[in-house]
Order: C-alpha cells, then structure tokens, then sequence
C-alpha cells in the first residue's frame, strides 16, 4: 500500500513536469510542421523534397509522442467518475476496433452475461485502457498470435473481471515489475512511450479496481482487471 501511493504521487508529479515539456515542445513543433511541408510542397529539385519530407517525417512523429504525453498529464476531473452501464458492451466493441488494426490477430471474446453490471467509469477511459492493452498485445506480437479478451463477475461479486491474455514472448520477470512505471518502455526510441501502462494503471486505481499482469518469457501475457461495480449493482 506504501509503495503504491508512492507511485501514485510519482505519477502526479511526472505527469505535472512532461505536460508542461509537452507543452513546449507541442507549440516549437508547429512552426516546423508547417514550413517543412510547404518547403516538400514547393521544392523544386528532389533532393531537396526529400530532405524536407525526412523533417517532416520526424517533426510529425515527435508530435505523435508529445500528443501521448499531453494525454497522460491531462488533470482529470476527479469529480466526474461516471457509471457505465453495459460495460462488457463498450468492452467488446472496443476490442474488436483495437484487433481490426492488425488483421493477422486472432481476436476470441468470451463473456459470461451476468458481468454486463454498471461499473464505476467512463466509457472513453474504458475505450482508453482496451486500446492500451490490444495495442501492446499486437506489438508484442509481430505476426500473427492470439488476443483473448475474456469477462466474468469476480468470485466475490463485487466487480467486473476482465481478463486480456496474448500468445506473444511474454515477459522477464525484471521488465514484468516495473511495466506500470511511466516511460518505462522496452521499445525502441519512436515505437514506445513506456506510458500506455501507467495510464491505465492511474484510470484503475482512481476507480478503485485493480491490475495485475501474469506473464513469463515464452508463455504469453495475462492481464487480469478488476472494475468494482456501482454500489447499487454488486
Ligand atoms: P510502450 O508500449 O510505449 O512501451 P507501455 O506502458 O504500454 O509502454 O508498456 C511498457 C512495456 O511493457 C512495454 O515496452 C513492454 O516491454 C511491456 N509489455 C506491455 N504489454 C506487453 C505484452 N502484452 N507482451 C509483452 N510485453 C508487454
Ligand atoms: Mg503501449
């Protein structure tokens, strides 16, 4: 429990000093953004077009890691926790939008109806946390492999257990403890942020769920969620 409002202080402050980088950044990018797409445009010679679409190329990718740093120091409106009422609904649609992104994946759903209880949330940052976890599935999984992204009531009743299992490498248990970290990243510099997991970690933990990853090299990932129905439902 200690160590776990240390992480969550950590990721406050993070969050407070990358946003106001991102910031920064965000508004020096502009100006580069559109001169270099103007000077591609009008380039008179190849060379120079193409010396000006590799600017492009990189300003437009910094701006993509700005965007998801922006993203994740975002202050939330604490006071606005909403109740989605037909969560395994937003579950399985966002599911299968995420595994559309990469047709050589096996998508398997599975649910067991009486989990479809509100939950405590709000469907974007639901949408938000599928998308995270899918994404890092497929990346894990260069070609091909297997998402199940299963859901059931938990065995005590009092939440919506959702399960998000790949067939990829898996993890070293040293890469498997430190995952939730924010820019903790195994991926190279443009591919990851290391920020998907931290922020669905914060989104979790602020709805009073939790997460847990089981995963080993070789074997696969398991994540395994707890999203605590409304007080009314569980
Ligand atoms: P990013 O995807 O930008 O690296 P994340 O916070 O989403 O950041 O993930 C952190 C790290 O956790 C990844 O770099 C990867 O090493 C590991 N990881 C997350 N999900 C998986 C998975 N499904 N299979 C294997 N490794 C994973
Ligand atoms: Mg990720």
């Amino acid at each position: 429990a200690r160590r776990e409002g240390e992480l969550q202080r950590n990721l406050a402050a993070l969050g407070r000093v990358a946003g106001g980088v991102a910031h920064e950044i965000n508004n020096l990018l502009q100006p580069i953004l559109t001169f270099s797409r103007l000077a591609a445009e009008r380039a008179d010679n190849d060379r120079d077009r193409e010396a000006m679409e590799t600017v492009l190329a990189s300003a437009r990718q910094a701006r993509d890691i700005v965007r998801t740093v922006l993203e994740f120091a975002r202050p939330r409106n604490l006071g606005g926790i909403g109740i989605i009422a037909d969560p395994v609904t937003v579950i399985d649609k966002e599911a299968r939008v995420a595994a559309d992104l990469a047709p050589g994946m096996k998508l398997t759903l599975a649910h067991t109806p009486a989990g479809n209880r509100p939950i405590v949330g709000t469907r974007a940052e639901l949408g938000q946390i599928i998308a995270n976890l899918i994404k890092n599935a497929r990346e894990a999984m260069e070609d091909g492999g297997e998402v199940a992204v299963t859901t059931a009531p938990a065995p005590d009743d009092s939440a919506l257990e959702l399960c998000i299992a790949d067939t990829g490498p898996g993890m070293s248990e040293t890469t498997c403890a430190r995952i939730f970290e924010p820019f903790f990243t195994t991926k190279e510099f443009g591919k990851g942020t290391g920020l998907g997991l931290s922020i669905v970690y914060g989104i979790i933990r602020r709805w009073g769920g939790t997460i847990r990853c089981e995963s080993s090299l070789g074997a696969g990932t398991r994540f395994i969620l707890t999203l605590p129905y409304t007080p009314e439902t569980s």
